[in-house]
C-alpha cells in the first residue's frame, strides 16, 4: 500500500478522536484471565490423541498469567517514562470466566457451566496473590477492560459436541477449547469467537453472558467498563444494539475485522465510526512478536499514526509475555518491548503514554 493510502486508512482510524498534535501511545492487550493449556502433561495428552498443539501460536505459547509474568512485564514498563513523567500502560483485556469442560462432557453438551477466571489461579491464597499483583501495578502500568465472558463460541462448541466431533470431545477430555487443528475451513477462529452468533437466541445468550461478566468485572476491579474487545475481532453490526442495552458504548477492533456468517466468518475493512449507539475505535498497530515480527513495520505504523494525528493503539496479546511454555521467548519479547519503547521515546520525545480508557476520555468524541 502506498503511503498516501496508508495515511488515509490511519486517518479513518481516528474518526472517534479529536486530532492530536503529538504522539499518543496506548498498549491494548487481550486474553488475560483466559485458561489455555496449563501443563506439559496436558499438552502431551492432546498429542497422544493425535492433535497438533504447535502450529498455531495461540495454542503453542499462550498460558494463564502468573505473578512472575505480570511482574516481568511491569518491570519493563516501569523503566520508561513519557514527556509528562508517566509510564507506558498496558490495558489488560480480561475474559471473566473459563468454561467447565467436564460439566459439558458429562451433560452430553446439554448444559454450559463456567467459573470466574480467578479460580483458575489455584488455591484461595494463589488467587489473592495474582489479584493483588495485578492491582499493585494499577494505574501506574496496568489498566483493566473487558475482553468477554469466555474465549469460546458456546453454541458452536455445544452443537459440535452433541454431534460427537472428536475435536470437541477430545478438547473437553483435555480441558481446553482449541488444538491447532481446531482451526480450519469453516472454522477460521476455531471455537474462540465468542460473538460469532448467527441466530437471535445465540445473541441473547451471549448478551446475558456479557452482562454477567460486567457485574463480575465490577466485583473484581471496582467499576463497570463501557468498552469491549470482541474475541478474534468477530462482531456483527446487529449485535451492537444488544451491547448498547447492557451499557457497552465502545468496541475496540482492528481495521480489518470479521463478521459472522452461517458458514464461517468474513473479514472486512471497517471504516464506520458508530452503529446503534456503539462507537468503534481501531487498534491501528500490532506488536505480537510471537505471531509475526516485523519491527520496522511496527515503527512505520506508529509514524503513520503520528502523521495522521490519531492515537496509536497497539494491539499486543498476552501470549508474547507468558513463560510457562516459552520462558526464553517471553524474555526475548520483553526485550523487544523494551527496545520498542526506547525507539518510540527517541523518535517522539513528546510522546504521551495513556491507558486506552484515558485516551478515550481525554481525546475521544464518545459520549459516556
Ligand atoms: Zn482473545
Amino acid at each position: 500500500m502506498n503511503d498516501f493510502l496508508a495515511t488515509l486508512k490511519f486517518k479513518y482510524s481516528g474518526r472517534n478522536f479529536r486530532p492530536i498534535d503529538h504522539l499518543v501511545v496506548c498498549f491494548d492487550s487481550d486474553d488475560w484471565g483466559s485458561l489455555k493449556f496449563s501443563s506439559i502433561e496436558q499438552r502431551n495428552l492432546a498429542k497422544s490423541m493425535g492433535h497438533n498443539v504447535s502450529s498455531e501460536a495461540f495454542v503453542r505459547c499462550d498460558s494463564l498469567e502468573t505473578p512472575k509474568d505480570l511482574q516481568n512485564l511491569a518491570s519493563v514498563l516501569l523503566k520508561h517514562h513519557d514527556h509528562f513523567g508517566n509510564c507506558p500502560i498496558f490495558t489488560l483485556n480480561f475474559m471473566m470466566f473459563n468454561p467447565d469442560y467436564s460439566a459439558m462432557l458429562q451433560s452430553n453438551f446439554s448444559t454450559f457451566v463456567h467459573h470466574p477466571f480467578f479460580e483458575a489461579y489455584g488455591s484461595d491464597d494463589a488467587q489473592k496473590k495474582v489479584l493483588s499483583v495485578l492491582k499493585s501495578f494499577s494505574p501506574t502500568v496496568f489498566d483493566f477492560q473487558l475482553h468477554g465472558a469466555q474465549h469460546l463460541n458456546v453454541s458452536r462448541f455445544l452443537r459440535d459436541g452433541k454431534m460427537a466431533s472428536p475435536l470437541v470431545l477430545d478438547a473437553c477430555k483435555v480441558g481446553v477449547t482449541n488444538f491447532s487443528d481446531s482451526f480450519g475451513p469453516n472454522r477460521q477462529a476455531g471455537y474462540m469467537d465468542e460473538l460469532g452468533c448467527v441466530s437471535s437466541s445465540d445473541a441473547l445468550f451471549v448478551q446475558h453472558q456479557l452482562d454477567d461478566s460486567l457485574s463480575l468485572f465490577n466485583d473484581v476491579f471496582g467499576y463497570r467498563p463501557h468498552c469491549l474487545t470482541p474475541s478474534c475481532g468477530v462482531i456483527s453490526s446487529s449485535f451492537c444494539a444488544s451491547l448498547h442495552a447492557i451499557g457497552i458504548n465502545t468496541v475496540k477492533i482492528s481495521l480489518r475485522h470479521y463478521k459472522p456468517t452461517k458458514k464461517d466468518i468474513h473479514s472486512f475493512v471497517a471504516l464506520s465510526n458508530k452503529h446503534k449507539g456503539v462507537s468503534f475505535i481501531y487498534r491501528n498497530v500490532s506488536f505480537d512478536p510471537e505471531v509475526t515480527l516485523d519491527f520496522s513495520q511496527v515503527i512505520h505504523d506508529i509514524c503513520l499514526c503520528n502523521k495522521a494525528h490519531v492515537p496509536c493503539l497497539i494491539s499486543s496479546h498476552r501470549l508474547n509475555y507468558v513463560g510457562l511454555f516459552n520462558l526464553q521467548n517471553a524474555q526475548k519479547n520483553l526485550e523487544l518491548l523494551d527496545h520498542l519503547l526506547d525507539e518510540i521515546e527517541k523518535l517522539f520525545p513528546n510522546v504521551e503514554y495513556l491507558s486506552t480508557e484515558k485516551c478515550i476520555s481525554k481525546y475521544g468524541k464518545i459520549s459516556q
